[in-house]
């Protein structure tokens, strides 16, 4: 199979003033592409060949899994962002929050710090346990919540590349952005 840079689902401006286009031509255009570039070379004459990127997620190490899984995480975290995202959730997702953090705010605190305390490159999510509760994880890396049993629900990209254009070394000024993006309709519909 040959893998394809999935399209975006807004324009490159649509997420400003919190993510700048610049920051999309290159996190999208450049490093997204990289990375499916990267993964059809690496795979050609392999068993992957004719896997779906979901079960080269699930059977792979290394290059291939890094590369896998960071096509896999970004276009996850496209579609966690929106242009008209933002505010709070509602209904079943909320109730949820709720249950398992006390109230919005302390969930929202809890993610923030996860996110800001994931120590170098990596990833910070919100996930559902297959008991049904919603819990925050961090990976490292490329690391990725489908080699778990855990279903994720959102998820923020904390790899410098992220934001570093647009915020510098200020990853809590990027987290604070995030917010503003978060696409709760597109979480809620994750959920089992
Ligand atoms: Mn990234």
């Amino acid at each position: 199979m040959t893998f394809e840079l999935p399209k975006l689902p807004y324009a490159l401006s649509d997420l400003e003033p919190h993510i700048s286009e610049e920051t999309l031509e290159y996190h999208y255009g450049k490093h997204h592409a990289w990375y499916v570039k990267k993964l059809n070379d690496a795979i050609v004459w392999t068993s992957h060949e004719w896997k779906d990127l979901e079960e080269i997620i699930k059977s792979s190490e290394g290059w291939v899994f890094n590369n896998a899984a960071q096509i896999w995480n970004h276009t996850f975290y496209w579609n966690c962002l929106s242009p008209n995202g933002g505010g709070k959730p509602s209904g079943r997702l909320m109730k949820c929050i709720e249950r398992d953090f006390w109230d919005y705010d302390t969930f929202a605190d809890a993610f923030s710090k996860a996110s800001a305390s994931n120590f170098g490159s990596g990833w910070t999510w919100l996930v559902q346990t297959p008991e049904g509760k919603l819990e925050i994880d961090s990976t490292s890396n490329a690391g990725c919540v489908l080699t778990t049993d855990n279903t994720p629900l959102m998820v923020i990209d904390v790899w410098e590349h992220a934001y570093y254009i647009d915020y510098r070394n200020a990853r809590p000024a990027y987290i604070e952005a995030f917010w503003n993006l978060v696409n709760w309709d597109f979480v809620e519909g994750n959920m089992n």
